[in-house]
């Protein structure tokens, strides 16, 4: 999709509105439009990366300040306890927007939302030949 289509990059150009909660030259943040919980926020970097694989390692910094500002303030105002923080990495993880971004999602002791159920390895051997091969290709 392009730049000029891509619904995020038309919320940073103030084409379409939003509900917008924090702004720097490099990131905005702004309410989900269809929150898991109310305050759902997503943090997005202003310029235009599909996924997270093609963004600029340089904005870090920004993103990390951003998950930690509107994080303390979505519990603050919601009376949330904690946060997920999550991406969704094309589309078979989900990811329904290519325009790179994390959802804030904010929690209550007991509120029922299982975003991790876990599983398990059939041995450590299998774990650590899964291990080695990732970080054979990390190398
Ligand atoms: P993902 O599945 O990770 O790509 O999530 C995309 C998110 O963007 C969904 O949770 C949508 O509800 C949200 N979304 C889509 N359009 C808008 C919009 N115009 N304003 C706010 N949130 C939006």
């Amino acid at each position: 999709m392009s730049q000029s289509e891509c619904i995020f990059c038309r919320i940073v150009r103030g084409e379409i509105p939003c509900a917008k909660l924090y702004e720097t030259g490099t990131v905005l943040a702004f309410l989900d439009i269809a929150p898991v919980r109310p305050g759902h926020a997503l943090v997005i970097p202003k310029a235009h990366h599909a996924t997270i694989l093609d963004l600029d390692p340089g904005l870090g910094a920004d993103l990390v300040t951003a998950f930690r500002t509107v994080g303390a303030a979505l519990m603050a105002a919601t009376g949330a306890t904690g946060f997920n923080l999550g991406l969704n990495c094309n589309a078979s993880a989900g990811q329904l927007v290519f325009h790179a971004h994390w959802h804030l999602i904010p929690r209550v002791e007991g509120d029922g939302l299982h975003l991790w159920p876990s599983g398990a390895y059939a041995s450590m051997d299998e774990m650590n030949a899964l291990a080695e091969s990732i970080r054979a290709r990390i190398a």
